[in-house]
C-alpha cells in the first residue's frame, strides 16, 4: 500500500469552487493502493487578515473585531456551501465553522479586555485560520463519498516547544502520537484532514510553526508516517529558476538535491518554508512541488541522490527582500582579531539571525545582512556595547537594501560564474554593496539597493539563459 502526505496552500483553498477541485484531485489519488492524509493551510488572505484582527483588538477597536467576526463567519459559511453540496454535510460543516469563531470572537475579546496581545494569544488567534479551512474540505471529501475526518495539529499529535510564533517540533513524540493517532484512522480507510501550520505544547497550548508551515506540517507528516512521497500542491508549476511574478520567463526546474532546494527556500523562493524540507531529507522521502490547476504537469521532485551535472551551473536566482545592511567599522580591528566574534555574540545573545557576513580584505570593516525588522535592536545593542571602545569608530546602517542570491550545486568548482554575475550586473549599471559566498559554493549573494533588486535578478536569469533549460 502506498502512502502520500498532500499539502494544499492557501491559493489552492481560496474558495469553495476550488476546494470541491482540491476533493477530486484526492479522490483521484486515493485508492485500494494508495492512502492519502491531507494538509490544508487556511483560506486565502485568512492568516494576514487574522494577525491584523489581533493588532486591532490589542487597540481595543472593538467595532472592527466585531465586523470581522460578521465577515469571517460568512466567507467561511459561504465557502462550505460552495464546496459541499449535500445538505446534512453542509449543516456539519457549519456547526463547526460557527462554534470555532465563536470562540476567536472570544480570544479576541479577551485581548480587547487586557489590551495585551502575547505571542501566545497571537498564535491562537492565527490558528484559527487552518482551524476553519479544515473542516470544509474534510466536509467536501465526504461529499465525494470518501470517509474523512479533520484534526488539528494538535489533536493529530504535533507537539512543539513554547517557543510561540516559530516552535520548534519535538519530532521523536511526535512520531509516536502522529503514528498512534492516524494509523488506525488510514487502517479504516479514511482521509485524514489535518490543518497545517499549526501544533500545540505538551499542555495543549496552540503554537505555530511559522508563517507558510504548512510545507513543515506536511513533511513532519510524511516522515513520522513512512510516507512513500510528499506532495505539496501549489498555484505554481514547482520550484522555478526564479519567482515568475518577477520573472515571466521563469522555468520549473524538474529535479533538485535537498541540499539545492533547502538553499532555493532559504534564500527567499517563498514557494516553501524553508524548515520543510528538514524532515523529509532525515528520512529519504521524496518531495514533490505540483501545480493544483495543471495536475498534468510533473512539477518539480526533491530527491536524496541527484546527479549533478556539472554543465548545469546555475539554476536559479532569488530575492531576499526585507533585509538591512549593519557595517561595523574602524581602523582599529586590522589585526585586532575577536572583533567579529564579539559582533556575533552580541547579536546572537539578541536572538538576532545573522543571514549574510562579509569582511572587507583591509579588516577595516564587517558588513552583516539582518532580517530589517530587526534593525533598530541590532543597532542599538551594538552601539551600546561597541561604540568607542575597541577602536570602533562607526556602525552604519542601511535599509533599503536586498539580498539576491544565485544558486546551484553544479556552480561548484566551476571558474567564471562570480565574473559572470557580477559582469551581468554591471552591464546594468547596478552597483554592488557586498559579497559572500556559502562555503558549500552552492551559492553567491550579494547586496544592491531594493530599487534594483528586481532587475539585478532578470539581467542574472538572462545571462545563464535560464528560461532555456
Ligand atoms: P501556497 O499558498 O501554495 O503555500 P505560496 O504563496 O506560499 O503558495 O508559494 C507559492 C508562490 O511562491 C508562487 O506563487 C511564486 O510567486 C512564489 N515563488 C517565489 N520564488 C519562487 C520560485 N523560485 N519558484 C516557484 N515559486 C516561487
Ligand atoms: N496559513 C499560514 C500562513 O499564511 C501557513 C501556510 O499557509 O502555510 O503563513
Ligand atoms: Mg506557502
Amino acid at each position: 500500500m502506498k502512502k502520500i502526505v498532500m499539502k494544499f496552500g492557501g491559493t489552492s483553498v481560496a474558495n469553495g469552487k476550488k476546494i470541491r477541485h482540491v476533493a477530486n484531485l484526492i479522490a483521484d489519488n486515493r485508492n485500494e493502493d494508495c492512502e492519502v492524509v491531507a494538509v490544508v493551510s487556511a483560506l486565502e488572505g485568512v492568516t494576514n487578515q487574522l494577525i491584523q484582527a489581533a493588532e486591532e483588538a490589542k487597540k481595543g477597536n472593538r467595532e472592527y473585531i466585531h465586523k470581522f467576526k460578521q465577515e469571517i463567519l460568512e466567507r467561511h459559511l459561504t465557502t462550505a456551501k460552495e464546496a459541499i453540496e449535500d445538505k446534512q454535510l453542509e449543516a456539519e460543516a457549519k456547526k463547526v465553522l460557527i462554534a470555532r469563531v465563536d470562540e476567536l470572537e472570544r480570544v479576541l475579546k479577551g485581548i480587547v479586555y487586557v489590551n495585551e496581545l502575547s505571542p501566545k494569544s497571537k498564535d491562537n488567534v492565527i490558528s484559527f485560520g487552518e482551524r476553519l479551512s479544515a473542516p470544509i474540505l474534510s466536509g467536501a471529501l465526504k461529499d465525494h463519498g470518501l470517509s474523512s475526518q479533520h484534526l488539528t495539529g494538535g489533536e493529530a499529535g504535533i507537539v512543539t516547544d513554547s517557543n510561540f510564533g516559530e516552535a520548534g517540533l519535538l519530532m521523536n513524540f511526535t512520531r509516536f502520537q502522529l503514528k498512534k493517532n492516524l494509523e488506525p484512522l488510514l487502517n479504516k480507510g479514511t482521509v485524514p484532514v489535518l490543518t497545517g501550520f499549526i501544533a500545540a505544547t505538551q499542555d495543549g497550548e496552540t503554537t505555530t510553526l511559522g508563517r507558510g508551515g504548512s510545507d513543515y506540517t506536511a513533511t513532519i507528516v510524511g516522515a513520522a508516517l513512512d510516507a512513500d512521497e510528499v506532495w505539496i500542491w501549489t498555484d505554481v508549476d514547482g520550484l522555478m529558476t526564479s519567482d515568475p511574478k518577477i520573472v515571466p520567463q521563469a522555468k520549473t526546474i524538474p529535479e533538485l538535491s535537498f541540499q539545492e532546494a533547502t538553499e532555493l527556500t532559504i534564500f527567499g523562493a517563498k514557494a516553501m518554508h524553508p524548515r520543510a524540507l528538514e524532515p523529509a531529507r532525515k528520512e529519504g522521502i521524496p518531495v514533490r512541488i505540483r501545480n493544483v490547476f495543471s495536475p498534468d504537469n510533473p512539477g518539480t521532485l526533491i530527491v536524496k541522490d541527484q546527479k549533478v551535472k556539472t554543465k548545469d551551473g546555475v539554476k536559479a536566482v532569488t530575492i531576499v527582500k526585507n533585509v538591512a545592511v549593519i557595517t561595523v567599522s574602524g581602523a582599529g580591528m586590522v589585526g585586532a582579531p575577536g572583533t567579529a566574534a564579539k559582533v556575533f555574540e552580541l547579536l546572537g545573545r539578541e536572538n538576532i539571525n545573522i543571514l549574510m557576513i562579509s569582511q572587507s580584505v583591509s579588516e577595516a570593516n564587517i558588513s552583516l545582512v539582518i532580517q530589517r525588522n530587526l534593525l533598530e535592536r541590532a543597532v542599538n545593542t551594538l552601539e551600546i556595547a561597541l561604540l568607542g571602545r575597541d577602536f570602533i569608530r562607526e556602525i552604519m546602517a542601511e535599509d533599503d537594501v536586498c539580498v539576491v542570491a544565485v544558486l546551484g550545486a553544479g556552480m561548484k568548482g566551476i571558474p567564471g560564474v562570480a565574473s559572470r554575475i557580477f559582469s551581468a550586473v554591471a552591464h546594468e549599471g547596478i552597483n554592488v554593496r557586498m559579497i559572500a559566498q556559502g562555503s558549500s559554493e552552492l551559492n553567491v549573494s550579494f547586496v544592491v539597493k531594493e530599487k534594483n533588486g528586481e532587475k539585478t535578478v532578470r539581467a542574472i536569469h538572462k545571462e545563464f539563459k535560464l528560461s532555456e533549460k
